[in-house]
């Protein structure tokens, strides 16, 4: 049972930027001009005339990659989407750093006293699950 009043305030602070909804995806943004390659057209003719932008996000997803095009003109919120994805990334990470310092932080506070196992557990030592080891590799 967490005590909630424990928190530490960086801890509860990210989980709060974190908790705040917004669209956002992953992925890349990425903005082509194009030839066509169709006989006829003029961008075959001049080497500096393309059709677009053609503008599109591009994520990996299972090691296939996946595009969602969008037109030209929503670029710009394409693009505050895909950065309050990076965004979010970076604030789950620091997230994730804050609640490890916590809990190492709890490691190394000696542990509760036996009244607190006794309420849960009467007499019987705790069954340990043989293979979770509490690695603190990091
Ligand atoms: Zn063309």
């Amino acid at each position: 049972m967490p005590d909630l009043t424990d928190v530490p305030s960086a801890v509860r602070d990210l989980a709060r930027v974190l908790a705040e909804p917004r669209p956002m995806r992953r992925g890349t943004l990425t903005v082509r001009y194009l030839k066509c390659n169709k006989p006829g057209c003029r961008c075959g003719d001049r080497d500096n005339a393309r059709h677009g932008p053609y503008c599109s996000v591009v994520r990996v997803v299972e090691g296939r990659t996946r595009s969602r095009h969008v037109p030209a003109d929503r670029a710009p919120e394409l693009r505050r989407q895909v950065e309050a994805g990076q965004q979010f990334r970076k604030h789950v990470e620091v997230y994730w750093q804050a609640c490890e310092k916590w809990a190492d932080a709890q490691l190394d506070t000696p542990k509760a006293t036996s009244h607190e196992a006794a309420k849960k557990g009467g007499s019987k030592p705790p069954l340990r699950p043989k293979s979770s080891p509490r690695s603190k590799r990091s």
